[in-house]
């Protein structure tokens, strides 16, 4: 069996193209496009990378996009400052701050994140949002997850009945994906780092959440034939001899040393394409459908923040 394959731009680029209408709506009747502040702090080259593809995005589906980036060196007290000032803008309606922050300060992650408003969390992990998640009425809803969940519903896979495991359980990711699943009536497991016979528990499920962080984790003895695996992982690769032992010595996606100097993968193994019913590339699965739930937010938040929201 070869698995369908879920890719995520064709969900990303529908997502994006129904956004427009609601942009130009937002916009004509606000008179300013809806807003997104972006914070980034220190040189970390995959951080720029992200925050650039965001606010290319975010330019090409008519929003506002503003780009503070602060020095490597600075303090807790300078990025406090400049989630306040987005806090009070008018014409900012999400605020970003993108993780990981500089090690000196990221001890500070959390204060920074509790200290963006509620209303304008885009990345919905303010604990108003998880509290609002958790009770099923969340307005914002963290990126990776909910675009997971518009990748399976709009590939007609079923959820409700359904049995779901996910593997990992961060705040960004596994929790929030497992009550999504819940509040679409998936019966629900987490695994990580401490569950017993993870492969067991894996092979029980109809719809495999992998978002471990480790490349080529999931192998074929976690699948349940023709389960629906979801591979979040995005392993940066820097080591060439790892790679060759995960990818065989054959393998194409080893050019990609020549040209970047790094491969990345997935958490799931390709092997599991031979018992999965269907599952996503990486990369081209999640990755885009998070870009696309985060232009979405910031339209959401403009829509509730101006009373215009209708859906
Ligand atoms: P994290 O490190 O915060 O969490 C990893 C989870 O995996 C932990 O909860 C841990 O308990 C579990 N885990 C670790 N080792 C395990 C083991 N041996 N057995 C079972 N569980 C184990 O990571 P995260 O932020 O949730 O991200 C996970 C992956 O998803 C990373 O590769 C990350 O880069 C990727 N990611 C992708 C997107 C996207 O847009 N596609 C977004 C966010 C994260």
């Amino acid at each position: 069996m070869s698995a369908r394959l879920l890719k995520g731009a064709p969900v990303a680029g529908q997502i994006q193209q129904e956004l427009q209408a609601r942009v130009s709506a937002f916009t004509a009747k606000a008179g300013r496009p809806p807003g997104l502040g972006i914070v980034l702090v220190g040189d970390d080259p995959a951080s720029e990378i992200y925050v650039q593809s965001k606010l290319k995005a975010a330019g090409a589906s008519g929003l506002r996009a503003d780009f503070e980036h602060l020095p490597a060196t600075a303090q807790l007290t300078d990025v406090l400052a400049a989630v306040e000032r987005l806090n009070r803008s008018d014409v900012h309606d999400g605020i970003l701050v993108q993780d990981p922050l500089p090690r000196a300060i990221a001890t500070g992650t959390r204060e920074i994140f509790d200290a963006i408003a509620p209303e304008k969390d885009i990345d919905a992990f303010h604990p108003v949002n998880v509290g609002r998640l958790v009770q099923g009425r969340a307005v914002l809803t963290a990126c990776t997850p909910s675009g997971i969940i518009e990748l399976l519903e709009r590939s007609d896979i079923p959820i409700a009945g359904q049995r779901a495991v996910v593997i990992g359980r961060s705040d960004i990711v596994g929790k929030p994906m497992a009550l999504l699943l819940l509040h679409r009536d998936a019966t629900v497991t987490i695994c990580h780092s401490k569950t017993q016979h993870l492969e067991a528990v894996s092979a029980t499920a109809d719809i495999l959440v992998a978002a471990v962080g480790r490349p080529f984790f999931v192998r074929r003895d976690f699948v349940k034939p023709g389960a629906t695996v979801v591979d979040v992982g995005i392993n940066r690769v820097g080591d060439a001899a790892a790679a060759r032992a995960l990818l065989g010595p054959d393998s194409p996606r080893l050019a990609a040393f020549g040209t970047r100097g790094s491969v990345v993968l997935g958490d799931v193994h390709p092997e599991v394409a031979e018992v999965a019913g269907a599952m996503t590339p990486v990369p081209g699965g999640v990755g885009p459908l998070t870009i696309a739930m985060l232009l979405k937010n910031t339209l959401v938040a403009a829509e509730q923040r101006t009373g215009s929201r209708t859906r």
